[in-house]
């Protein structure tokens, strides 16, 4: 299936072609259709597949199709939370992100430890986002301090799950996935991308999913 054969909206479709974009890589012809059926996902995936354009579009494609509410764009509350383990993958997710929103009124923000690329910090909450993408470490720091407000989440994903968890930071996972106001799952959407899937991390990862399919590239 060619992009266009995803039925992919009209917007989306020409960002995709902006970004130069031509065909989808096999894990993207896998998770799209997984993503757009709502369905959770866990993707295995290595650097360098288009693991991170695999869930943007779709995640994309159904905010785009849903009509404006009313907090869209004025509050902060995000309705997609991306995680990430290091500063240069959010840097990176955030930039692919960024290709996807353009002429739309979605926003895709950086929180992250580096202070030269991020200006959303607590001290200067501003203009609303929808696509909040963020590196465990920071986000985990402002979780008890009521600075961010889950309520609206869509859909949670977390990026190289295995290096998250290699980095010992299994429980703050948890503390996210199950924050106070993160919808639970089966509400939200959860996706969870990783290179490699022992049956630990898999049996980890099904403790955050819903039914979920496996897609690997
Ligand atoms: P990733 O696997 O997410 O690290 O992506 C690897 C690189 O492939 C990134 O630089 C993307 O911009 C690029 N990319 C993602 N999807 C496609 C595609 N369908 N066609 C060409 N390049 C792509």
């Amino acid at each position: 299936k060619s992009f266009t054969e995803a039925e992919l909206c009209p917007l989306l479709l020409e960002n995709i072609k902006i970004a130069g974009y031509e065909k989808p890589t096999p894990i993207q012809k896998g998770a799209i259709s997984v993503i757009l059926a709502k369905r959770d996902l866990i993707a295995c995936a290595v650097t360098g597949s288009g693991k991170t354009v695999a869930y943007l579009v779709p995640v994309m494609n159904i905010l785009l199709e849903q009509c404006v509410t009313p907090y869209r764009g004025t509050v902060q509350k995000p309705e997609v939370v991306i995680v990430a383990p290091t500063n240069e993958l959010a840097i990176q997710i955030h930039r692919e992100s960024c290709k996807f929103t353009i002429n739309s009124e979605l926003k895709s923000v950086l929180f992250c430890s580096d202070a030269s690329v991020t200006g959303l910090q607590p001290s200067n909450i501003q203009a609303g986002y929808n696509i909040l993408v963020a590196t465990i470490g920071h986000l985990k720091d402002f979780l008890d301090q009521g600075f961010f407000d889950f309520s609206c989440v869509k859909f949670l994903i977390f990026e190289k799950l295995d290096e998250i968890i290699n980095m010992g930071f299994g429980l703050d996972i948890k503390k996210i996935a199950e924050h106070s106001t993160m919808p639970q799952k089966g509400v939200r959407r959860t996706c969870m991308v990783s290179s490699t899937f022992s049956e630990a991390i898999q049996a980890l990862a099904a403790v955050y999913l819903d039914d979920h399919i496996f897609v690997t590239s």
